[in-house]
């Protein structure tokens, strides 16, 4: 007899591996589908297999992984639900990777969906009311199944069918997590990440800049954002500059390696040769100005930016030769530190 196949949304965290678990041990295939944006979990796109080997040896789970990306930057312009506390649109984000996942199903063959949902553990997205939206909207009511609290949910299809047995699911609710940590340690699972964490749009500093961001009239109009603005705009130290110019300085040797990784044509790049400090990044800097007078002047500062946060002697950054490169060119700038009291009012 062919086996009943069902796809899990994993964020990674302990309810979704255990609400995979439960279900797999009922005898259904599960298939726990990881998406990833530029908000959460997208350094796993650097080495997919290596994350699926782990999901595997960790929690016996059968993992993949899909870039949501683009769409999930469409979906941020206007959530019908809001935001949470922070930049954190919790409820149309559920909407739309069940949505999307539900999608998925006919090319996996998967007849049912699994969340690691738990009523009423989060204030805003768990409440009873907001499940039933979160179910009706995506169009997946009967379809999505929610092993940690089914019991005190309406049955759904996976049950009526007999695809799995109501009796051996959950009633787990609220904020605690010790039913949870139990159900782990019955599986033989102690390695799981802590609650929170891992998405940028929830956290407050980080989204308070991606909120900026998605406000028309800053450096680059939101239907023009890409993927790798987001991606920049969680790098370093952040400035907005006189002319109008987007820029990124590294923090360490980490942050200007990204940088440098990240540059795209048309960004201007610019570091010190002959001694250590930050790579920078002026973002469009080949299409946004007006002129090339207007680039120039922005250039500079950017530069006077390099030599501030580069190595000091006696206390002080050194005057000091900054390259940039642009267009296939390499120019220098010779300049001094730029003063903390001016280019405070440019940062992000
Ligand atoms: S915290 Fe982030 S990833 Fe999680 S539901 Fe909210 S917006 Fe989505």
């Amino acid at each position: 007899m062919t086996k009943v196949k069902a796809l899990s949304l994993f964020s990674g965290g302990l309810d979704s591996i255990l609400a995979t678990r439960v279900v797999m041990a009922q005898g259904v295939e599960v298939t726990a589908v990881k998406f990833v944006s530029p908000f959460f979990n997208y350094d796993i796109l650097d080495d997919i297999e290596g994350y699926k080997e782990q999901v595997r040896d960790k929690y016996g789970i059968n993992a993949m992984v899909v870039d949501i990306s683009e769409e999930y930057l469409e979906m941020l312009r206007q959530p019908a639900y809001g935001f949470g506390k922070n930049f954190n649109p919790c409820v149309d984000c559920k909407i739309f990777m069940v949505s999307r996942a539900k999608q998925m199903m006919a090319e996996l063959g998967a007849s049912f969906l699994i969340t690691g949902e738990v009523l009423g553990q989060r204030p805003m997205s768990q409440r009873r009311d907001t499940l039933n939206v979160i179910s009706r909207d995506s169009e997946s009511r009967s379809i999505l199944l929610r092993p940690l609290c089914a019991k005190l949910m309406a049955p759904t299809l996976a049950e009526e069918e007999g695809w799995v047995d109501r009796e051996k699911l959950l009633n787990f609710s609220g904020r605690g997590r010790s039913s949870q940590i139990a159900l782990a340690k019955d599986y033989g699972i102690t390695d799981f990440p802590s609650p929170a964490g891992g998405c940028t749009l929830a956290d407050p500093i980080l989204s308070r800049r991606i909120k900026n961001f998605y406000n028309d009239g800053f450096v680059v109009k939101s239907s023009d954002m890409t993927v790798t603005d987001i991606l920049l705009l969680l790098v370093g130290r952040q400035f907005l500059l006189p002319g109008g110019g987007w820029l990124m300085l590294g923090r360490d040797e980490k942050d200007n390696t990204r940088l440098s990784s990240l540059a795209e044509e048309g960004d201007a790049v610019l570091g010190m040769e002959q001694q250590p400090g930050p790579i920078a990044l002026l973002r469009r800097a080949d299409t946004f100005y007006a002129g090339p007078e207007d680039l120039q002047k922005d250039l500079e500062l950017a530069a006077s930016l390099v030599v501030r946060y580069g190595k000091k002697i006696k206390g002080k950054p050194p005057e000091a030769d900054v390259t940039y490169r642009l267009a296939g060119k390499k120019e220098t700038i010779t300049i001094g530190p730029i003063a903390d009291e001016i280019s405070r009012a440019w940062m992000l």
